[in-house]
């Protein structure tokens, strides 16, 4: 069991751009590549299940989803 913080990732200095979509408050990335190395990233991390990649109904960006 690892005990790093979750909410703060001290290698980035800054804060993710983020969306709401839904009720949900969501990363953004700006590129499908960007997104899909998230993807990758987020899986080996935290081992959930694969995450699908859609591009914003509402802008010109990407988010991740579980489901
Ligand atoms: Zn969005």
């Amino acid at each position: 069991m690892s005990n790093r913080n979750k909410h703060l990732n001290p290698a980035k200095a800054y804060e993710p751009k983020r969306c709401w979509v839904g009720d949900t408050h969501k990363i953004i990335y700006d590129t499908l590549e960007e997104a899909e190395l998230a993807a990758k990233v987020a899986e080996y991390d935290h081992s959930s299940g694969p995450l699908k990649v859609y591009k914003c109904p509402y802008a010109e960006h990407y988010h991740l989803s579980s489901s």
